[in-house]
């Protein structure tokens, strides 16, 4: 089967002496891994369309249990991203975030779409890179059906007080007169995350809100730190394991 989807190039890596093998999120049929034949030669017409970041028109092979790229377009680079080492890190990670959170051999579409946005905002440099951060991790774990549970307090269905606390190991949410009262408390309390009522808001906005109105918001100072705080870690816990971009960009950043 021959197939034309378009697609950002999530990880790039040489195999053997000239060919290149390629994970991509493709509009068409999520994630996929890809062969790029004789990329590392020269004259490969295909060569800076599949590289790492590139968001390209492909037309693809699927042979019985690979997929070959016949032949690809770059229809955006990211330029601006590649100049600056902690923006290009934290474009890393995003890709770490889709490979995870994405779906394979099925439409991602609405996938693509927050990644494909993410970095364009973060490539003319016009949000606030830790928004664009929190927004994929919850977000995009959102669409792919690990949702944080903020709509109310657990317990007594509270929608809002001065403050509620969060437990991203539980993925559950208290107002200040129920964590109280929970049993085992005193012992987690450092599992207790505060939200403060405009970090929720926040919150509740990056997971609910249209697609095309998620970046359109903006935090600053201690509520933006807690905002980021709050996403970082809700995506570590339900994505359980080692995230090497996410280490990388926090190494880099010095936070
Ligand atoms: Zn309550």
């Amino acid at each position: 089967m021959i197939f034309n989807t378009d697609g950002l190039i999530l990880t790039e890596q040489n195999v053997g002496e000239s060919d290149r093998l390629i994970t991509v999120l493709t509009r068409k049929y999520g994630v996929i891994r890809a062969f790029v034949k004789g990329a590392k030669n020269i004259k490969n017409k295909n060569l800076p369309s599949t590289q790492a970041l590139c968001f390209s028109e492909m037309n693809i092979f699927k042979g019985h249990d690979k997929y070959i790229v016949n032949e690809a377009q770059c229809k955006e680079m990211f330029i601006k991203i590649r100049t600056n080492i902690e923006n290009l890190a934290l474009a890393q990670y995003f890709c770490e975030i889709a490979m995870i959170f994405a779906p394979q051999e099925e439409n991602a579409e609405e996938q693509l779409k927050l990644l494909l946005n993410s970095l364009y905002f973060l490539n003319e440099g016009n949000r606030n890179p830790l928004i664009l951060k929190g927004i994929m991790e919850l977000r995009m774990s959102s669409i792919g059906g690990f949702m944080p549970d903020i709509i109310c307090c657990k317990k007594c269905g509270k929608y809002e007080s001065n403050i509620m606390y969060y437990n991203p190991f539980e993925n559950s949410l208290y107002c200040k007169e129920c964590v109280n009262t929970l049993h085992n408390y005193a012992n987690k309390i450092n599992e207790f995350l505060v939200i403060t009522p405009s970090v929720l808001y926040a919150l509740r906005y990056t997971i609910y809100t249209d697609l095309q109105k998620v970046f359109s918001f903006n935090l600053l100072g201690q509520t933006l730190k807690e905002y980021s705080q709050i996403c970082e870690q809700y995506l570590i816990n339900i994505s359980d394991r080692d995230l090497k971009a996410l280490r990388f960009y926090k190494q880099i950043c010095r936070y």
